[in-house]
């Protein structure tokens, strides 16, 4: 069985001019008989949050034994420490920024019913988790920022190929029932 919960829902300020002044990630646990998982880590800001998270679920932080990070950005890997017992994994192209990372596998389980996806265009090396549970879930990272990104197809303010961001924005939306964006709470995909 696997069980899904959000530590920690990711949001986005911007100012008059429309820079963003304030970010933090989504963090996401999941649970299987095989591994349990974080997916980003947010920001040392949210870092009371994700320990609330944890007592409210009955989740220890110890047992932590994976963090897959959606790429190397700074307002997705803030509390990566809290994670001591896990082993940090991330793309090849995101790898040189995080130290003592090992090498993720793309378009391939990691664990039965959890699929590694790489979703670049926001960066080369971004990563989405499609994961198969009560309904198919997908954990975007920045490859879907926001909800307004899935609403309008539009791809990340930031991005390295404007096209190819939005080719991965549709191939989360073929798959997903819900979204569990870098910087929005989780939302249903419309069918
Ligand atoms: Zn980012």
């Amino acid at each position: 069985m696997i069980r899904l919960d959000v530590l920690a829902v990711g949001n986005l300020q911007r100012d008059d001019e429309g820079k963003v002044f304030d970010a933090h990630s989504s963090s996401v646990l999941i649970r299987t008989d095989e591994r349990t998982i974080v997916v980003d880590t947010s920001t040392k800001y949210m870092r009371p949050a994700i320990k609330t998270s944890f007592r409210q679920i009955g989740a220890f932080q110890k047992d932590v034994d994976t963090v897959v990070l959606t790429h190397s950005h700074y307002d997705h890997i803030g509390n990566n420490d809290m994670f001591e017992n896990a082993e940090i994994l991330v793309h090849p192209d995101e790898h040189g920024k995080i130290v003592g990372a090992k090498l993720l596998e793309t378009d391939k389980e990691l664990v039965p019913g959890v699929r590694i996806m790489h979703t670049p265009g926001h960066t080369k090396g971004s990563i989405s988790v499609f994961i198969k549970a009560d309904k198919r879930y997908v954990i975007a990272g920045d490859a879907v920022p926001r909800y307004g990104n899935y609403e309008k197809m539009t791809p990340p303010a930031i991005n390295i190929d404007a096209d190819l961001a939005v080719e991965s924005i549709k191939l989360i939306t073929r798959y997903a029932d819900v979204i569990i964006p870098g910087h929005d709470p989780p939302f249903l995909v419309e069918r």
